[in-house]
């Protein structure tokens, strides 16, 4: 996944997008708040500069929290129907990462390395042919 042009939005179809650009990375983020978003699973991202996305439809919410990294982050979401879209790090203010699960076609996507492995639950699969990073990739680390 080096470039993407795709659409998407939240379950209601009160938020919609476009995400055009440069794919700087395709991941699964294990930590816990994005078990928290996610529902139990880890968050599959696709980061982009905070340009590529477009919102075309609505107003997402957001909501701010500081992360396992020390870093705030803005989570946005629906606030009408809770889907997660994106989210934006106080550390890498140029960037955002958008959950896979609100492309129109996930299937595009294919991650490439995996975060914060040391906060996964026992029972979450750990993907053994992709790089693994018990924590974050940035500079905390
Ligand atoms: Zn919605």
């Amino acid at each position: 996944m080096q470039n993407v042009d795709a659409k998407g939005g939240c379950l209601c179809g009160a938020i919609r997008y476009n995400v055009y650009g440069r794919v700087m990375a395709a991941a699964a983020c294990h930590c816990r708040d994005c078990q928290y978003v996610s529902g139990g699973a880890p968050a599959y991202v696709f980061v982009v500069a905070k340009p590529s996305v477009a919102i075309t439809k609505g107003i997402p919410e957001h909501y701010d929290s500081v992360a396992d990294s020390g870093n705030r982050r803005r989570r946005y979401f629906c606030g009408k129907c809770g889907t997660p879209l994106y989210a934006e790090d106080s550390a890498f203010p140029d960037i955002v990462s958008v959950k896979v699960g609100s492309l129109d076609d996930p299937s595009i996507f294919k991650p490439e390395a995996q975060f914060w492995t040391s906060s996964a639950p026992k029972w979450h699969r750990i993907d053994a042919t992709l790089p693994k990073f018990e924590k974050g990739a940035s500079k905390s680390e």
